[in-house]
């Protein structure tokens, strides 16, 4: 199998080829049509498994095809993780995978790093927004960024958040974007709490287990 037969724009194979990925991953073949397609999607993957991959490049892909790139002054994709590491790491990675998309703007919005270098980020127009939670909520409650216009919401390790205890800032936060968002939803595993939180905030998901 390769990346050319799921549906992406050619922009993105060529990032993906100069990136030195010839093939997709389990996870990555499965996700990437149903995204395409529009569905939501609750996906069972683990670390290391390119769900990275799995989720930017659907959200990219309609960011590299809208025609109406300059009517988006505000956020288009909103990634929450756990950890600054991994919002850190989600970030290179949207900036691997988006290389020659034009003007695209990542910002990474954390705990633990000094409030002015992301102040600065957020006002200037951003279109892929990686964060964690409480710092996000700092940020919103701050009226410095604006959820309302995001076409793609990603919970990555949604597992690991409610573990941490973050399941008020996630509702507080997904209350903020458009009900016609597409979301997708990461976990390790899928137990309890998990399937809640995806029966709250996802519409007739298609479930996916790598
Ligand atoms: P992730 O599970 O998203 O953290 O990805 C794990 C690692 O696999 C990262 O270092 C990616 O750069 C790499 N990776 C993701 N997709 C592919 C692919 N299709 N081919 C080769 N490497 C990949």
């Amino acid at each position: 199998m390769s990346f050319d037969t799921l549906g992406l724009a050619p922009v993105l194979l060529s990032a993906l080829k100069k990136a030195g990925f010839s093939q997709p991953t389990k996870v990555q073949s499965s996700a990437i049509p149903m995204a395409l397609e529009g569905h939501d999607l609750i996906v069972t993957a683990q670390t290391g498994s390119g769900k990275t991959a799995a989720f930017m490049l659907p959200a990219l892909h309609k960011m590299a095809t809208q025609k109406t790139k300059d009517k988006h002054p505000s956020v288009q994709m909103l990634v929450l993780t756990p950890t600054r590491e991994l919002a850190l790491q989600v970030a290179e990675a949207a900036k691997t995978y988006s290389d020659g998309l034009k003007d695209l703007r990542i910002a990474t919005v954390v705990g633990g790093m000094p409030y002015g270098a992301q102040i600065k980020a957020l006002s200037r127009r951003v279109d892929i927004l990686v964060a964690t939670p409480g710092r996000l909520i700092d940020h919103l409650q701050a009226k410095r960024v604006n959820l309302s216009k995001i076409h793609s919401l990603v919970l990555d390790e949604a597992d690991r958040m409610l573990d941490m205890g973050f399941i008020d800032d996630i509702e507080n936060i997904v209350a903020q974007t458009p009900n016609n968002r597409q979301t997708l939803m990461f976990s390790a595993t899928f137990e309890g709490s998990v399937a809640k939180l995806a029966e709250e905030m996802l519409n007739e998901p298609q479930r996916i287990s790598i």
